[in-house]
């Protein structure tokens, strides 16, 4: 069964928002187990909403539109849904009272805007909007079910996944699975070369890689007779994978690096300081973005030599010696954080971001760190 994407919004095609909705809702209709064959933007210019919507819902079981449901004469949602499905825009006299009520609920009293948002097709099926005045709604184009979504990502989620989802999940083909394994350490090709003949061993099954640097994605699609069927071939697929690819898989599906990190020293019972130079507070920003950090103890940022010998006891002679780009500086950062916060483990880095200060020997881009643990330093 197929679905297609229709963004609503003059912003989108002139670049000044990323459409996020279209890609969040692609990934959500893709893991419902539906194939979405066409993602189009359109600006609010009514005559080009309109052909869109007729063109897309002759192709199309279902359409999802998001986008130009507010207050503004900009959003013509509501009046293209009616046109294309040659009924009338009414007013649903639920809608405005629902309306009425949140809008004086904050002191506030209706105004024609607000009116305009009760205006839907005739005969549409209304989807109250929990986080927002103006309702989504569901119409009948031709043979295709068309819901409309607001535009605003806070609101056009929950009725995607409360109101939409267990309405269309019935009609998805559901014969496929995925699983999506995240590596670290190889670049993209070397991945692709080590998971050769994958998809010839085991038939149904495709790969897809993404890189987002300087993690790969390997994602293993199952398509076969029953979901169950396609679940066991990508759970099958996914362990050869596994075993060819060795521990440069960190983790699955939506997991990242430092969640996974710090859940690794978590469940040792293990606790981390960092020792932080060209990278200014990121990698320990990075370590307590996730919930449950508490296996972070603390971090120096110490960007002058001045501060690795006063805060960490980085020798005077090593930074003279060896430079503060350099394995020996990154291990007496790592050891001094170390006994600084009496803490099991760590993590020290230091090096040369650049632009400039760059040299033949220690070029921009080169970075050295260390990790200091209870039996040595690596
Ligand atoms: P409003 O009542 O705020 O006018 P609306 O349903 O009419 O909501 P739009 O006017 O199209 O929606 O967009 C409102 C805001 O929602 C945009 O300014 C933008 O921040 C966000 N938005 C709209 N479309 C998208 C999209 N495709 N991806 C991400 N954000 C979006
Ligand atoms: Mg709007």
């Amino acid at each position: 069964m197929t679905v297609a994407l229709l963004s609503v919004g003059t912003e989108l095609t002139r670049g000044e928002i990323t459409n996020t909705n279209a890609s969040w809702l692609a990934a959500e209709l893709t893991t419902l187990g539906f194939a979405v064959s066409a993602i189009e933007t359109v600006p609010d210019i009514t005559d080009v909403i309109v052909e869109a919507l007729r063109r897309l819902a002759k192709t199309n079981q279902f359409l999802l539109v998001s986008g130009g449901l507010g207050p503004t004469t900009d959003d013509l949602s509501a009046a293209c849904a009616a046109e294309a499905a040659s009924v009338e825009l009414v007013r649903d006299e639920s809608t405005l009272l629902a309306i009425q009520r949140r809008v004086e609920a904050r002191g506030r009293t209706l105004n024609a805007g607000h009116e305009k948002q009760a205006l839907v097709p005739s005969g549409a099926d209304i989807l109250p909007n929990a986080n927002g005045t103006a309702p989504g709604f569901a119409v009948r184009i031709g043979e295709c079910t068309a819901y409309f979504l607001p535009g605003v990502p806070r609101e056009m989620k929950p009725m995607f996944a409360d109101q939409i989802a267990p309405r269309i999940r019935p009609a998805a083909t559901n014969d496929g699975h995925q699983i999506k394994l995240r590596t670290y350490g190889l670049g993209e090709s070397s991945v692709g070369l080590r998971l050769d003949g994958i998809e010839a061993r085991f038939p149904g099954v495709t790969l897809a890689y993404r890189i987002h640097s300087p993690e790969v994605d390997v994602k293993i699609h199952a398509r076969s007779g029953t979901q169950t069927a396609a679940r066991e071939l990508a759970v099958r697929a996914a362990d050869e994978v596994r075993s060819r690819l060795g521990d440069i898989v960190f983790g699955e599906e939506d997991e990242e690096f430092p969640e996974v990190v710090g859940r690794a020293l978590r469940s040792r019972g293990l606790r981390l300081a960092v020792a932080e130079s060209c990278t200014g507070g990121l990698v320990s920003h990075l370590l307590t973005t996730y919930p449950a950090s508490d296996f972070f103890i603390g971090a120096a940022v110490t960007y002058a030599n001045a501060a690795k010998t006063r805060i960490l006891g980085v020798s005077e002679d090593t930074l003279r010696g060896h430079g503060a780009v350099s394995a020996e500086v990154a291990a007496e950062m790592a050891s001094g954080a170390r006994s600084l916060c009496g803490c099991d483990v760590a993590l020290s880095i230091t090096g040369i971001a650049g632009p400039s200060g760059g040299t033949t020997e220690k070029p921009v881009g080169l970075v050295h760190w260390a990790v200091a643990h209870p039996s040595g330093t690596i």
